[in-house]
């Protein structure tokens, strides 16, 4: 069947239609400036990508060119809408209710919208392009997969902040962690390629792009997981600080003479590795820094690699162990020297690097020597796929 994957931001919308049969995309696109301008980039399989400018005031005129594109005579892949069989839907935040992928009804709809306090920016955007495709392909299965739902089976002592409890009664103030689309879907492969039960295996997931978390899955359930109750806690991210005491927030509030709300864009927008090394939120030029003879961008990288290390360690003593360390995303995926970096602090489990296993990018591989105790693995993400098999398991 045909599933159009949809991943609707504020003023953007990422959408693929995937074969689900053959798992090939048929075509993939984005939507930006959507409530501004509005331009289309959208790329059918094979075929070179087209960019078209067109307004698009709200989600419905996007989406409502989404499809006109993949049934247009030239660039579309499919004759027309019947064959879109169902559409599968990315939502940030299902709080406590959903704890894996559901059906979206009216019901359903109405519960996402209980956990839009979790979320205030996201949670919202995401539901307009539910209700869009509601409206546009009525009469659709359509599925919502949630970033929080893996995180789910985590137990209660890695879920709880050691604040009044109250909070938690009243409030949901817990951890919740995100990327869990990203990390089942690296956990499931990474049993595959190490042909073994995931059953039986405890992996350290770690997708490092520019937002980065990492996840302890034991027996294929998350256990535990670096985000929590949003996602700027845990590691040092491209703009996001990740841990800090949280009496730095009144410290600088009081230095600085400035407000909680611009406390909060410092520590989502301008910390992390933008913040500390001062050049870029992208790896690769603060890699070119670095190399360049920057101290900062060195450093930058240093404290980098050594807190994903911390989140590592801390997670081999959950789980009493590690199979494998598996790692995914943008940075995960394409920076060996980052890998070999973080790989370098866990020579005390019996993890040796192969450097010329790890010398590849954007590709599947074990990294780690072939009697390495514990395996280090690079294992691409592929959330859209990850959201097209949710979306068949539940409408089939
Ligand atoms: P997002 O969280 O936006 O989905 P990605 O997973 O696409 O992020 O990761 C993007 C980040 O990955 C970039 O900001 C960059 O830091 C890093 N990255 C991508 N390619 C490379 C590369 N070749 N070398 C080093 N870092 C890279």
């Amino acid at each position: 069947m045909n599933v159009l994957v949809i991943n609707c931001g504020s003023s953007s919308l990422k959408y693929q239609l995937i074969d689900s049969d053959t798992e090939q995309v048929l075509a993939k696109g984005l939507c930006e400036r959507i409530g501004i301008d509005g331009a289309l980039t959208h790329q059918p399989a094979g075929k070179d990508k087209i960019k078209i400018d067109a307004p698009m005031p709200t989600h419905t005129e996007a989406i409502a060119l989404v499809l006109e594109q993949l049934t247009d005579k030239e660039n579309g892949v499919i004759s027309s809408l019947d064959e879109i069989n169902a559409v599968g839907h990315r939502m940030v935040h299902g709080g406590e209710k959903f704890a894996c992928s559901a059906l979206v009804t009216d019901e359903m709809i109405e519960t996402v919208e209980t956990c839009n306090i979790f979320a205030p920016l996201h949670n919202p955007a995401t539901l307009i392009g539910v209700n869009v495709c509601r409206e546009l392909l009525p009469g659709k299965p359509m599925v919502g997969v949630f970033d929080t739902a893996f995180h789910q089976t985590m137990p209660e002592k890695a879920y709880l902040y050691g604040i009044p409890y109250e909070y938690y009664e009243k409030y949901g103030v817990r951890r919740y962690g995100f990327h869990g689309t990203s990390h089942k879907f690296v956990a499931l492969r990474t049993a595959e390629i190490l042909g073994k039960n995931i059953e039986d295996l405890k992996i350290i997931v770690c997708h490092l792009g520019n937002g980065a978390s990492i996840t302890a899955v034991d027996g294929g359930k998350s256990v535990d997981t670096s985000m929590g109750l949003t996602p700027l806690e845990g590691l040092i991210m491209g703009t996001r600080s990740g841990d800090v005491d949280p009496g730095v927030l009144e410290f600088i509030a009081k230095q600085e003479n400035i407000g909680i709300k611009e406390i909060l864009t410092i520590l989502n927008k301008k910390s992390g590795v933008l913040g500390l090394s001062g050049v870029s939120s992208d790896f690769r030029d603060i890699d070119a820094a670095a190399e360049a003879g920057n101290e900062r961008a060195a450093e930058t990288l240093e404290v980098y690699a050594y807190h994903v290390a911390k989140y590592v360690g801390s997670y081999v003593a959950a789980m009493n162990g590690v199979d494998a360390i598996v790692f995914t995303a943008g940075l995960g995926e394409n920076d060996k020297k980052i890998r070999e970096e973080i790989c370098s602090y866990f020579g005390y489990l019996g993890l040796t690097i192969d450097p010329v296993a790890n010398d590849i990018r954007g590709k599947e591989a074990i990294i780690s020597t072939q009697d390495s105790k514990v395996k280090a693995l690079c294992v691409p993400t592929n959330e859209e796929l990850m959201i097209c098999r949710e979306t068949v398991a539940l409408v089939k």
